[in-house]
C-alpha cells in the first residue's frame, strides 16, 4: 500500500506570536547540520520499509518555514526524498511557503524540482491583524508570492487563513475572503485561532492587553466562510478545508481516512504497520541521535483495537462526507451503533450528528462544535 511522507523543517525567520510548533530562528550552521541528519534519517527509514511502502503517493514538506532554508538546502531535502523513496509523476508533492521567504526564482526552482502543490501562509489580509499574529509579511507580499507561484507554473495552490484573531470583525473577515477569493486558489484552509499557553499572544490576551474574539463572533465568521466559499464553487470537504473540484489535499485526506504515513524531522509523527511513533522535538537531540546512527524516536506505541475504533470515528467525522458505516463494519466487524450507541444517540438528539446514506456525519451545527462531538468518542 502506498504511503504518505511528511517532512518537518524546524526553522522560521522568527517566531510568530501564536505559534507553538517546533521551529527555531534559521541559522546557516544549524540548517546544514539538520540537512545532514535529515538525509541520514531518510536513508535509515527507507531501508526499513517494505518496497510497496516506499512508493509515495503524497509528500508534504511543512514546518516551520521550508522556504526559509538557505541556498539550495530545500532542493537537497527534496532530492534526498526522491533518492531514497519512490516518487512518481502522479505523487502529490506539497511545499509550505511563507510570504517574505520566496521569490519567483525560488518558486521556479521548486516547480522544476518536481513540486506540484504550494501552500502559502496568508493568514490574514489586514496589516494590524498580521501584526497581532506577529507575521513577518504584509498582505501584498502574500499576494505577490501567490502570483510568483502561478507564474512559475503552479496550478495547485493552497492559501492558509486564520479567523477569530483578537480585534478581527466579521466585516474584516468578509473582505479578506473576497480578496482571497479573487485570486481563485485551488484550495483554502481556514482555521480558528487557537490560543496556546506559553505563546506571547496567549499572554497578551490573558493579561488583558488584547481581547479574545468572542465565541459567537467566531461562529459567525465560520458561517460566513462556509457560505462564501460554497457560493464561489469550493467544495467544503473537511471542517476547515475547501477545494475546487478534484483539488482536495491528498496528503491530509490520508490522515483523516486513517492511512499510513511516515514523518521525518524533529517532532514529526508517523503511523505505520499499526504503530504510532514520534521523533524527538529538540533539534540538538534529533541531530545527535542520527549522528550516532540511531533513529531519533521520542515515543512509540501500538495502536490497539479500541484506539483504532475511536480514531476512525473522530477522524472520519472531520470529513464532510462523514464516516461510511459499512466500511467501519467491514474494518472492525461491528456496527458503529453497537460500539458507540449511547454517544451516537445523544449527539443525534442534540442535532450535532446524523446518519444519512449510510454515513455518520456532523450536521451544520455539529461543524461549529466539532471538539465537543469528538470528545464523546475518545
Ligand atoms: S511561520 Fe508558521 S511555524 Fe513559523 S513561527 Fe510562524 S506560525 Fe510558527
Amino acid at each position: 500500500m502506498a504511503t504518505g511522507l511528511y517532512t518537518h523543517i524546524p526553522f522560521c525567520i522568527r517566531k510568530c506570536h501564536y505559534c507553538d510548533f517546533t521551529s527555531l530562528p534559521v541559522e546557516e550552521e544549524a540548517a546544514s547540520q539538520y540537512i545532514r541528519a535529515f538525509m541520514r534519517e531518510a536513508e535509515i527509514r527507507a531501508g526499513l520499509l517494505q518496497p510497496e511502502q516506499k512508493a509515495l503517493d503524497s509528500v508534504y514538506v511543512g514546518g516551520g518555514t521550508p522556504t526559509c532554508l538557505p541556498g539550495d538546502s530545500l532542493i537537497a531535502v527534496l532530492e534526498s526524498i526522491f533518492f531514497f523513496f519512490n516518487v512518481s509523476g502522479s505523487t502529490e508533492i506539497t511545499v509550505e511557503a511563507n510570504p517574505g521567504t520566496v521569490d519567483f526564482k525560488k518558486m521556479l526552482s521548486l516547480r522544476r524540482s518536481g513540486v506540484n502543490r504550494i501552500s502559502i501562509g496568508f493568514q490574514s489580509c489586514r496589516q494590524e491583524l498580521l501584526d497581532t499574529l506577529g507575521r513577518i509579511h504584509s498582505f501584498s507580499q502574500a499576494r505577490e508570492a501567490f502570483w510568483e507561484a502561478r507564474e512559475a507554473g503552479f496550478d495547485n495552490i493552497n492559501i492558509d487563513l486564520i479567523f477569530g484573531i483578537p480585534g478581527q470583525t466579521p466585516g474584516h473577515w468578509e473582505s479578506c475572503l473576497k480578496a482571497v477569493g479573487d485570486l481563485r486558489p485551488e484550495h483554502i484552509s481556514a482555521y480558528s485561532l487557537q490560543l496556546e499557553e506559553g505563546t506571547p499572544l496567549y499572554d497578551r490576551v490573558r493579561g488583558g492587553a488584547l481581547e479574545q474574539c468572542p465565541e459567537d463572533t467566531e461562529a459567525e465568521m465560520y458561517e460566513l466562510l462556509i457560505d462564501f466559499l460554497k457560493e464561489k464553487g469550493y467544495l467544503h470537504y473537511e471542517i476547515s478545508n475547501f477545494a475546487l473540484p478534484g483539488r482536495a489535499c491528498r496528503h491530509n485526506l490520508r490522515y483523516w481516512r486513517g492511512g499510513e504515513y511516515l514523518g521525518l524531522g524533529p517532532s514529526a509523527h508517523s503511523y505505520l504497520g499499526g504503530r504510532r511513533f514520534s521523533n524527538r522535538p529538540d533539534l540538538k537531540g534529533y541531530i545527535d541521535s542520527l549522528e550516532s546512527g540511531k533513529l531519533p524516536v521520542d515515543w512509540e506505541e501500538e495502536v490497539d483495537l479500541k484506539t483504532a475504533m475511536s480514531e476512525a470515528v473522530f477522524l472520519g467525522l472531520r470529513l464532510i462526507e462523514g464516516l461510511d458505516t459499512g466500511e467501519y463494519r467491514k474494518r472492525f466487524g461491528r456496527e458503529i451503533e453497537d460500539v458507540y450507541g449511547e454517544p451516537v444517540r445523544r449527539l443525534e438528539n442534540q442535532g450535532l450528528i446524523g446518519i444519512e446514506g449510510g454515513c455518520l456525519r456532523l450536521t451544520r451545527r455539529g461543524l461549529m462544535l466539532g471538539n465537543r462531538v469528538f470528545s464523546e468518542f475518545v
